[in-house]
């Protein structure tokens, strides 16, 4: 019917949605800036980090070696003697070693130790010589056989170790009853010294 003033109606509409299509472009693009600049400001203020790609433990995770001994724990006790596995790096104790794996491999523990979590990814060389190293370590032997030495030499140490204590307990524990025994000995000596013993031959 009214085909023009519906137009321009449409025309009107156009024009503003294009306005502010265009204002909110713009202020888009103003808060992004914005942003940026924030995100560099918080960024410039501390030192600028770099972490290294992860890499895999050169040392073995000692889970075993309290286990079964007897430690007394108070909660006054530095972190490292609590009951649980202790982190130096990040001064805290994990409960149990499912939890305290859990935890060196975790996040937080490797950006405390500068890493981030990505992965490097392996060239063909790398990788060829990593399985070079292990068929080496497969065929001569002589690694697994060092390994069992120095574990049977161990073990034998703490042998060792633990008999010492066995004997310097039973030492202190005769030294005790001897000193025990003496004392009994010398009962009577002071009961006369204190003139207990002059009272039954008074008395006869
Ligand atoms: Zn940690």
């Amino acid at each position: 019917m009214s085909q023009p003033g519906s137009n321009a109606v449409g025309v009107d509409n156009a024009y503003r949605r294009k306005f502010n299509r265009e204002e909110y472009a713009e202020r888009a693009r103003e808060r992004e800036e914005k942003d940026e600049e924030g995100r560099f400001k918080s960024k410039s203020k501390g030192p600028p980090v770099q972490r290294k790609a992860l890499k895999h433990r050169d040392y073995e995770v000692d889970l075993i070696s309290r286990l079964g001994k007897t430690q007394v724990v108070t909660p006054i006790a530095p972190l490292s003697q609590q009951a649980g596995y202790y982190c130096a790096v990040c001064e805290c104790v994990v409960k149990d070693s499912a939890n305290y794996l859990d935890h060196i491999n975790g996040k937080k523990h490797q950006r405390a130790l500068g890493m981030s979590m990505r992965v490097e990814r392996a060239s063909l060389e790398q990788v060829q010589s990593r399985f070079e190293i292990l068929k080496k370590r497969k065929v001569a032997g002589s690694f697994t056989e060092q390994d069992l030495d120095e574990r049977i030499l161990k073990q034998q140490q703490e042998e060792e170790e633990r008999k010492r204590q066995r004997r310097e307990r039973k030492k202190e524990k005769k030294k005790e009853k001897a000193a025990e025994e003496e004392t009994e000995e010398r009962d009577p000596d002071v009961a006369t010294m204190m003139g207990f013993g002059g009272f039954g031959s008074s008395k006869k």
